[in-house]
C-alpha cells in the first residue's frame, strides 16, 4: 500500500476545497484559532508512520478527551459503571438537556457532556488526585511526558460552562452525581483544556488499533475486551448526532472534538488523526471528515 502517495493525493485534493465550516466560538479562546491550520497523521501498526501540514501543532482536544476518561474510568470500574451511563446514541446534540429529563439523570453515553460530566464525577471519587492522575494517563499514553493542558482555554470554558453546569445539576437532581457541581466542572473542562497534535494523538490512540496496548509495547492499558468496548461506542457514539453519517462516509470508529480534531481508530491496522478547526453544522471538522473519507476509500481500509 502506498501510504505516502495516497496522504499525498487526499493533501492536494483537501487543498482544492472550500472550507464552509465554522470554527466553535462558544468557547472565545476557540474562535482565535486559524481556520486554515490542516494537518493529518496516519500510525500504522506495521508500515510506519505518514503525515503532512501542521500535524505536529498542539490543538485544543475537548471531547476528544472523553475517550482518555471513560478509559482511564474502566481501569477502574466494572460493568457497574454502566448503570450510570447507557452506551446508546443520543441523536441529539452534544449538550442537550432535553433527553436527560426524559431519561431520569442517565445519560444516553459516555461521549455526550452529561455523560463524560458522570465519568469525571467516578474519576473524582475514585482518584486521590484526579486532574493529575487523568494527565499522566495522557502522557502514557502518547509517550510524552510534556503534554498539558491550555491554561486559557481552560479559563475561557470555566467561565462560560452554564450549559455544562445546568447538565450536572438536573444528574445530580436525579440522585446521578456524587461529588461537588464546581469539583466536576473543573476536572471535565481541564480534560477538555489538553493540547495536543495530530502525531500525539495517533500515538495515544494505538491502545484502541492493538486490543488495549500500545504497538511496541507488551503492557496491557486496559483488556482486549474492553478495548472492543470503547470502539463500539466510539463507532456509535462518536460523533454528536453525526454518528451514523460518519459510520457511512468513513467506515471506522473515532472520535471528533469541537477543537477540530477528529481520531479514528481500524483495529490492526492504524490510528489516524485530523486537526481542521472549522467544523460543519454537526460540530465535526467538515475537511477532518472529508479527509479520512478519502483515507478509507483510497485504502479500500475500513472496518465494514
Ligand atoms: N468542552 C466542550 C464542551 O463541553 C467539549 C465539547 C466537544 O468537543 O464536543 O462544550
Amino acid at each position: 500500500m502506498d501510504y505516502k502517495l495516497i496522504l499525498q493525493t487526499i493533501k492536494n485534493e483537501v487543498a482544492a476545497l472550500e472550507n464552509t465550516g465554522n470554527v466553535a466560538t462558544y468557547i472565545p479562546e476557540l474562535a482565535k484559532i486559524d481556520p486554515s491550520k490542516f494537518g493529518m497523521h496516519l500510525n500504522c501498526i506495521s508500515s510506519g508512520e505518514f503525515n503532512f501540514g501542521d500535524c505536529n501543532e498542539r490543538f485544543s482536544i475537548q471531547s476528544i478527551s472523553k475517550v482518555f476518561s471513560l478509559t482511564l474510568a474502566m481501569t477502574l470500574m466494572g460493568d457497574e459503571l454502566f448503570e450510570r451511563v447507557d452506551v446508546e446514541p443520543s441523536g441529539d446534540p452534544f449538550n442537550s438537556l432535553v433527553q436527560l429529563e426524559y431519561e431520569q439523570g442517565i445519560p444516553r453515553n459516555p461521549f455526550i457532556n452529561a455523560g463524560a460530566l458522570v465519568i469525571s464525577d467516578i474519576l473524582i471519587s475514585k482518584l486521590e488526585n484526579p486532574k493529575k492522575e487523568f494527565i499522566e494517563f495522557v502522557r502514557k499514553l502518547s509517550g510524552n511526558p510534556s503534554i498539558d493542558i491550555n491554561e486559557s482555554v481552560f479559563n475561557s470554558e470555566l467561565s462560560n460552562s452554564f450549559r455544562n453546569a445546568a447538565l450536572v445539576n438536573l444528574m445530580k437532581s436525579f440522585g446521578n452525581i456524587e461529588n461537588a457541581i464546581e469539583d466536576i466542572l473543573d476536572f471535565y473542562i481541564y480534560q477538555c483544556s489538553v493540547s495536543m497534535s495530530c502525531a500525539e494523538l495517533s500515538k495515544a490512540f494505538e491502545i484502541y488499533a492493538n486490543s488495549g496496548a500500545s504497538f511496541n509495547s507488551e503492557e496491557q492499558i486496559i483488556t482486549s475486551r474492553k478495548t472492543k468496548r470503547v470502539n463500539a461506542i466510539m463507532q456509535t457514539c462518536g460523533f454528536y448526532d453525526e454518528a451514523g453519517e460518519f459510520s457511512f462516509r468513513v467506515g471506522l470508529p473515532g472520535k471528533s472534538g469541537v477543537g477540530g480534531g477528529i481520531v479514528a481508530v481500524h483495529p490492526g491496522q492504524y490510528t489516524v488523526t485530523v486537526w481542521s478547526p472549522p467544523l460543519n453544522p454537526k460540530g465535526n471538522s467538515e475537511l477532518g471528515m472529508y479527509a479520512l473519507e478519502r483515507l478509507t476509500t483510497l485504502t479500500g481500509l475500513s472496518i465494514f
